[in-house]
C-alpha cells in the first residue's frame, strides 16, 4: 500500500542488494536519488543506475540513507505491498461489448473493478484502451522506454471507436499511438481487437487492419477475438453471436493479410483467437503462423500449442516407457469446457489407444452459470462443475485445467474452492497446467518434470 510516506516493502529476494543492507519486509521506500516515486514506472527508472541513494523508513521511523554501488541494470530485490506503487486507474469507457457488465450480481467484489492502467499493462500484459492517458503519461513512456504496452483497439475509425468504447475521448485516444510509434521511439506494442458482429467486423475490420499495418514494426501483433456474449445481458447494447460462417469470413480475411504483411515485414502480425477455428471447423494453422505465439494470452495459438506439445511429449513416453504404458492401468476424469472438449477428448483417446489399461473419462461443461455461449474452461465455474458431475462416473481422480483457477489460488471464479469439490463429488481433484507436455504426462502416468 502507498502511505504519504512512501511505499511499504514487502518482499525481500534471497542474496539481493536489499538482503546486504538490511532492508526488510516492512520497511518503507522513501526516495530514491532525492526524488519521490510516483509509481512503478519512476522506481524502475530510478533503479536503473549504478549509483543510487535510497532512503528508506525503518519500522521504527528512524531514517536511513544508503548510498549504493551496484550494476546499472542490477535489482535492489526488493518488492511493493501494492505493485503499482500507486492507485489502479479505473476504465473511462462503457464498452458496449464489456464482459463486467454480463457479469450476474453477488460475485467477488474484486471481479467487477474495471481498470484500463497502462502501467498495468507494462506489469502484467493488461490490455489498455489509452482513453485516460494524458500527454504527460505517453512521456513517460517513452522518457523510460516501458515495453510493450498492450492496447486494445476495436477500430481505427475514430467514430466507430468512441460509440463501442461508449467514450467521446476514444477516437482522439488513437493519437497516442502515433505518439508511441513515432519513429526512434523503440516502444514495441500488441493489439487487440474485441469484435462485435456488425459493428466493427467486415470492411471495418479491413480498414483497421490495413491502419494498423502502418504501426509495424512497433506493432507487433495484433489478436482479433470474437467478443463474449454472457446470458446477462438485458439492458445492454443487442450484439449477436457469431456463427460458422461469420468465422470463415474472418479468418478468410486474417489469413489473407497474414500473408501480405509477411511478404513485406517477415511477420503474420494479424491473428485469429481460437475459438474462430473452432467455430468455422477449420484445422489449426501451424505453430509458424503464430509468430512465437505472441498473443497466447488473448486464446490466439493455445491449441496448437497445445496439440504440439503433446505430440512431442507423446511420441516421447512412446519410446522410452514402452514396459510401462503396457501396465499402466487407472481410472480417471477430466473436465474441461465446450470449447477444447473435442480436443482434450482427442488426445484421451489417444492415450488410451497405447494404455491398453487406461480408462479416461472426459467431460463437457455447460457454462449454466454465465449462459451456454460462453464455452472456455477459464470461466467455469465450481457449481457447474460439482452439478454436472454429481452421478458421473469420476474414477480415481477429476483433473480440472488450472486456468480455471484464480492465479496463485485454490479456488474458482464463483469462490468454490476445489476441497469443495472433492467433498461434493468424492473424489480427489488433480490440476492440469495447460500444457501438451503436462497433459501427456498425466494421461500416460509419466512424472517428466
Ligand atoms: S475498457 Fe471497456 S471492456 Fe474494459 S473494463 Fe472498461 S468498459 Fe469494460
Amino acid at each position: 500500500m502507498k502511505s504519504s510516506k512512501g511505499h511499504v516493502i514487502s518482499r525481500v529476494d534471497e542474496g539481493s542488494i536489499a538482503e546486504e543492507l538490511n532492508i526488510e519486509v516492512g520497511d518503507k521506500l522513501l526516495k530514491i536519488n532525492d526524488q519521490d516515486i510516483e509509481d512503478i514506472f519512476d522506481f524502475q527508472y530510478l533503479v536503473q543506475d549504478d549509483h543510487l541513494d535510497v532512503l528508506i523508513e525503518k519500522a521504527d521511523g528512524e531514517q536511513w540513507l544508503l548510498d549504493i554501488d551496484k550494476d546499472f541494470d542490477e535489482d535492489l530485490g526488493i518488492e511493493f505491498e501494492n505493485g503499482l506503487m500507486d492507485d489502479y486507474r479505473r476504465c473511462s469507457n462503457n464498452c458496449i461489448f464489456c464482459f463486467i457488465d454480463q457479469m450476474p450480481k453477488g460475485m467477488r467484489d474484486t471481479l467487477y473493478f474495471k481498470d484500463d492502467d497502462s502501467r498495468l499493462s507494462f506489469l502484467q500484459g493488461n490490455y489498455v484502451t489509452l482513453t485516460n492517458m494524458s500527454d504527460a503519461d505517453i512521456d513517460r513512456i517513452l522518457k523510460y522506454h516501458l515495453s510493450p504496452i498492450n492496447v486494445s483497439f476495436q477500430t481505427t475509425n475514430p467514430e466507430l471507436r468512441c460509440k463501442m468504447l461508449g467514450n467521446r475521448f476514444a477516437g482522439d485516444a488513437l493519437k497516442k499511438v502515433d505518439r508511441l510509434c513515432a519513429d526512434g521511439s523503440g516502444i514495441e506494442l500488441n493489439g487487440q481487437i474485441v469484435l462485435c458482429k456488425n459493428v466493427n467486423d467486415g470492411a471495418e475490420l479491413e480498414r483497421s487492419i490495413r491502419d494498423m499495418t502502418k504501426y509495424i514494426p512497433n506493432l507487433q501483433s495484433v489478436s482479433v477475438v470474437p467478443v463474449g456474449l454472457s446470458k446477462y445481458r438485458d439492458g445492454l447494447y443487442p450484439l449477436e453471436p457469431f456463427n460458422k460462417e461469420d468465422a470463415e469470413k474472418v479468418i478468410d480475411m486474417i489469413e489473407s493479410w497474414q500473408k501480405k504483411v509477411y511478404d513485406e515485414h517477415g511477420i503474420h502480425f494479424i491473428h485469429a483467437s481460437d475459438e474462430w477455428y473452432f467455430l468455422a471447423g477449420r484445422p489449426f494453422p501451424e505453430a509458424e503462423r503464430y509468430d512465437g505465439y505472441i498473443q497466447l494470452e488473448n486464446g490466439v495459438g493455445m491449441i496448437r500449442l497445445l496439440l504440439d506439445e503433446f505430440e512431442e511429449e507423446y511420441q516421447y513416453i512412446l519410446e522410452n516407457y514402452p514396459e510401462h504404458l503396457k501396465n499402466y492401468k487407472r481410472e480417471i476424469s477430466l473436465a474441461t469446457g465446450r470449447l477444447v472438449y473435442p480436443v482434450i477428448k482427442e488426445l484421451a483417446d489417444k492415450a488410451m489407444e497405447v494404455c491398453p489399461l487406461l480408462n479416461v473419462r472426459v467431460y463437457e461443461i455447460i457454462n449454466e452459470f454465465f449462459g451456454e455461449r460462453i464455452t472456455v474452461s477459464g470461466l467455469l465455474t465450481g457449481q457447474d462443475i460439482i452439478k454436472q458431475l454429481k452421478d458421473k462416473e469420476l474414477g480415481e481422480k477429476l483433473i480440472l485445467p488450472e486456468n480455471l483457477l484464480r492465479s496463485g489460488e485454490d479456488y474458482l471464479l464463483d469462490d468454490v474452492k476445489i476441497s469443495d469439490i472433492e467433498r461434493e463429488l468424492n473424489v480427489k481433484v488433480g490440476i492440469s497446467k495447460c500444457d501438451g507436455h503436462d497433459l501427456a504426462d498425466l494421461l500416460m502416468g509419466v512424472n517428466n518434470e
